[in-house]
């Protein structure tokens, strides 16, 4: 297949890379020309615009930062450039309310567009193994599936549109209240005096149990290799965990749900982003608690 990708970061850049591994024929853009001198090195065919490269394609990735930017370029070089069979796919984590318009706005120029948000980081993308969490109808999703496969380990169907968004900032809100839950403990513990292994042997094996702790655990030295062993460098950045924190209370208000370990888990992250821990991977919050 020719596919375009747009959007060769941190992310986009091993999942571009991965479908030429696939075999697809990647046409790919990007503001950045060091992000498109690694597309080169990696087999894509970079070009000098969005319109270029979605020209004549079967489908389009994106993988962009923000929902504003995924509006403003499928308005102004994706909706009416591309041909009219493309599938449209947008693997950004963006808000539910802007996925959504986006792919009416598609869906109304006669493109099927699903939005595909991942999980799993950078390590997952470079490796071909993210999760992706597919909204669109039926059509779509199977239209999806065998081209997402090639960048991932699981293709899940969501629902309609918008509902791989939602599945995404509902995960990552978890995500982040457990890390502190977990964090929490692990401090408490220590007051009370007990070793951090040992704490972590048991609660591993009983009801405390959660991948914050036994895949992720922010306490260096114990558990698996983490980013807590690698001085909180890698892994997941602070400022990823909170622009998710920030889409799932702003989606929750939205629909008036009550989620106050969310709302906590926001409060707490933001603090620590403006104390200048942007950076840092978001398991070391253990370290304000
Ligand atoms: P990044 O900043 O490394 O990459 C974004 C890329 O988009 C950059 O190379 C930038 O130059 C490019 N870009 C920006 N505006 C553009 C435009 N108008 N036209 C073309 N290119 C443009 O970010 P990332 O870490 O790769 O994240 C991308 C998306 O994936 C985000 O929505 C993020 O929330 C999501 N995500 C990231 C991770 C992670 O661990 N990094 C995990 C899951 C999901």
């Amino acid at each position: 297949m020719k596919i375009a990708f747009i959007g060769l970061g941190n992310m986009g850049g091993g999942m571009a890379a991965n479908l030429v591994r696939a075999g697809h024929q990647v046409q790919a853009f990007d503001l950045s020309e060091a992000a498109l001198e690694r597309a080169r090195a990696h087999g894509c065919t970079t070009c000098g615009t969005v319109r270029e490269a979605v020209a004549g394609v079967d489908a389009v990735v994106t993988m962009l930062p923000n929902g504003a930017i995924v509006k403003s370029l499928f308005v102004s070089d994706v909706i009416g450039h591309a041909p009219e069979a493309a599938l449209l796919l947008d693997c950004s984590t963006i808000d539910v309310a802007t996925a959504r318009e986006v792919a009416g706005l598609a869906c109304a120029a006669g493109y099927r567009m699903g939005d595909a948000p991942v999980s799993g980081g950078i390590a997952a993308a470079n490796a071909g193994t993210l999760t992706f969490m597919v909204g669109g109808d039926p059509e779509v999703f199977a239209a999806a599936e065998p081209i997402l496969a090639g960048m991932g380990k699981a293709v899940i169907h969501a629902g309609e549109s918008g509902a791989g968004q939602a599945a995404k900032i509902c995960n990552n809100m978890l995500l982040g209240a457990s890390m502190v839950a977990t964090a929490e403990a692990f401090k408490l513990a220590e007051r009370l005096g007990l070793d951090l292994q040992t704490f972590y042997d048991i609660a591993s094996k009983a009801s405390g149990q959660c991948w914050s702790m036994t895949s992720y655990c922010p306490v260096p030295g114990v558990g698996p290799t983490t980013p807590a062993d690698n001085g909180y460098q890698g892994g997941f950045a602070t400022a990823l965990m909170l622009k998710d924190l920030k889409l799932a209370m702003a989606a929750a208000e939205g629909v008036g749900a009550p989620v106050p370990m969310g709302h906590r888990a926001e409060e707490l992250y933001a603090a620590f982003e403006t104390d200048g821990n942007s950076a840092l991977d978001f398991s070391a919050i253990i370290k304000v608690l």
